[in-house]
């Protein structure tokens, strides 16, 4: 079978060239391998795509997955004068396409991209930086058209052909209820399937809510290499190299790069690679960086914490954290004179502290007790934990609601008192089907949390984010239809501080929520975490450098009735241990969200870095909204999400618990 460059192939090698030798073989780690059913979930991409198609009606749609017979199909439809076409595959030697949309008339093709990104502006120009060129975000999605309409050009020459991003216009308001639950997502004989509901024409969609943008200029510059990533060939040579390279299953060396190479989905786990998994990542950094199997264990230069200089390390074959000259990292001391003139670690002291402690092979956490134990003096008990789950729907719920409006569903909330008693004190999950959540999200919340003033502790920015974004919703909600408005608005100005949305409309509020994230990168540091902050990377490292909560959470005290009572487990120990006597992660405890993939991998099925850690939840939510499903499916993910997000707050009361033991003891 002829291996043909794909579009998404051609990505693929955008991000990095090597990875087209790894792709698609069974013997490689792929952590990227695509669910088309949980993709689709995973950014709307389905539903507007279908979306799309009403906006160009009267189209035929390729539906095999067979090139051949594709490739008969569409050859035979473009023998029209005029014709709209769906999934159109179009084949040169070793490169391939389906375009999502292509309109012939005459001698003119018009190719449309559909894209589930959302779009602020109104034309291309709103594509570029201040500098006149492509911001980053729009590379791969511009390039993506660009290879298109070069495989067009090379099959139609004679055709002049127009090329457009056709994206969800985020300054689009729909104007009639109900839109999304129009596209029901379902599998359908193995494969992924929008169902239009009965009834809906071009006329029931209202106004439309995406844009079409023509991109031919950008297309131009980047064909012309005045725009996107330097590269040695001109872009027609680029592709033709590329496409031989994949076809005879050559490896293209690449440099290593700090950001691609730490989110590369050709990286094993221990488990991948004790079931004989082969990793990409291990053979790209023995070839490029003559590292040795023992080197794997030692932390690496693209592990630093926020540093933009771990590419210029690499360039000059430093790649272990412990070669780094700790002169290098500028440190700015803390205290009087600093910038954020916040006390506690700089960001340059900490990078400083992860590789001094890389160097001497210190494995203890770093602890500040004195500057944590000024801030715990502002704290009020009872002390409330919460997380949010929320979610960006493609295809709004009501009228008035943009595309990837912000919504919030679920929450958690753990409470401490002050005598130290815990509890799983709430909890709150919005599952019915075409409703938008937000307002009475927020009326549980501020149930919760109104009967007291005690202080209020996130983990990040999100919570903050998201209380904003209701707020802004509120504002524009018609005070008739949500008459508390004004009393949930000002309840929101008392725990948040206002973001850029809402800059002037209040001061912080006198309950201002406590960012116990940031409270770590400016009192602690644990080397087992790695570099990473993440709540699932400091929950496992600080369970097993505390013998305390070790103890205390291999007893079944945990659960509806026990000495620490939670709402959705019974008598539960947190702490098992593997072969090797270490506690094994507690998410790891959890039954997973999804049969169909591991927890680790549906962070890469969302394109947006900062909504990894709540990928599973959001797939949940929008499985529950847009997917046939029986009861029992039903309830077991609404089960699955809710221990989920009670693991999150318990993190955080761990967390607390590990601390005010150190500070006890110190
Ligand atoms: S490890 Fe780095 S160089 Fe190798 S495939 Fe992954 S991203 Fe590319």
């Amino acid at each position: 079978m002829t291996r043909y460059l794909t579009k998404s192939r051609f990505i693929l090698a955008l991000e990095c060239e090597t990875k087209l030798f790894y792709t698609g073989k069974t013997e490689y780690a792929d952590h990227k391998k695509d669910d088309p059913f949980l993709s689709a979930l995973a950014e709307g991409g389905f539903q507007v795509g279908e979306l799309a198609k009403l906006y160009f009606p009267g189209g035929y749609e390729i539906e095999t997955l067979a090139h051949e017979q594709a490739l008969q199909q569409t050859q035979d439809l473009l023998e029209r004068e005029s014709v709209i076409l769906y999934e159109a595959a179009i084949r040169h030697r070793n490169l391939f396409l389906r375009a999502d949309i292509l309109i012939k008339d005459g001698s003119s093709l018009d190719l449309i991209e559909v894209k589930s990104k959302s779009f602020k502006g109104s034309g291309p120009e709103d594509m570029l930086n201040r500098i006149g060129t492509i911001q980053s975000d729009w590379i791969p999605y511009l390039y993506d058209v660009a290879f298109q309409k070069h495989v067009l050009a090379l099959f139609f020459p004679q055709m002049q052909i127009r090329s457009y991003l056709l994206l969800a216009d985020k300054n689009a308001r729909a104007t009639v209820d109900g839109l999304n639950q129009r596209f029901l997502i379902c599998k359908q004989d193995g494969r992924s399937r929008v169902r239009v509901r009965e009834g809906t024409t071009p006329e029931t969609l209202g106004e439309p809510i995406l844009i079409r943008v023509p991109v031919d200029e950008l297309a131009a510059a980047i064909y012309e290499g005045r725009d996107g990533p330097s590269r040695d060939l001109p872009f027609a040579e680029w592709v033709e190299y590329l496409a031989e390279c994949y076809e005879q299953d050559r490896k293209i060396p690449t440099e290593l790069g700090s950001k691609k190479c730490s989110k590369c989905e050709f990286r094993c786990t221990v488990e991948e690679e004790r079931t004989g998994l082969k990793s990409g990542f291990k053979e790209c950094w023995r070839e490029q960086a003559g590292l040795k199997e023992k080197d794997f264990t030692e932390p690496l230069v693209i592990d630093l914490w926020k540093s933009n200089s771990r590419d210029s390390f690499l360039k000059r074959g430093i790649y272990f954290l412990r070669d780094i000259d700790t002169e290098l990292l500028q440190p700015k001391s803390g205290g009087a004179g600093r910038v954020d003139e916040k006390p506690g670690l700089s960001k340059s002291e900490r990078q400083r502290l992860q590789v001094e402690k890389a160097r001497s092979g210190d494995p203890s956490p770093y602890f500040d007790a004195d500057g944590l134990k000024a801030e715990t003096e502002r704290w009020v008990y009872p002390l409330h934990f919460i997380d949010f789950e929320t979610t960006q729907v493609a295809i709004p719920f009501n009228r008035g609601m943009a595309p990837y409006e912000g919504i919030a569903f679920q929450f958690s909330h753990h409470r401490i008192e002050a005598d130290g008693r815990i509890a799983h004190a709430g909890q709150y999950l919005h599952g019915q089907r075409g409703e938008f959540p937000s307002f009475a999200f927020l009326r549980a919340l501020k149930e919760e949390l109104e009967a007291d003033q005690g202080t209020i502790f996130r983990y990040a920015a999100h919570e903050n984010t998201y209380l904003n974004i209701i707020y802004a919703q509120l504002r524009q909600a018609d005070a008739g239809e949500v008459p508390d408005r004004d009393e949930l608005c000002e309840w929101i100005t008392t725990v948040t501080q206002p973001t850029e949305r809402n800059q002037g409309c209040w001061v912080p509020g006198r309950r201002n929520m406590v960012d116990q994230l940031e409270l770590v990168h400016r009192y602690f540091y644990h080397p087992a975490t790695g570099g990473s902050n993440s709540l699932k990377r400091v929950l496992p490292a600080v369970l097993g450098s505390s013998e305390y909560l070790q103890s205390k959470y291999a007893c079944p005290i945990y659960g509806r009735g026990q000495e620490i009572p939670s709402l959705n487990f019974e008598s539960w120990s947190w702490i098992r241990r593997d072969e090797g006597g270490t506690p094994i992660d507690p998410y790891r405890l959890l039954p997973p969200i999804f049969e169909e993939a591991e927890e680790d991998d549906l962070e890469h099925l969302v394109s947006d870095p900062k909504l990894a850690d709540g990928a599973g939840a959001m797939i949940a939510y929008a499985r529950m909204q847009f997917s046939e499903m029986a009861e029992s499916e039903r309830r077991a993910i609404q089960q699955a999400l809710l221990k989920y997000c009670e693991l999150d707050t318990l993190a955080m009361v761990m967390l607390w618990e590990y601390w005010s033991r150190e500070l006890m003891s110190g």
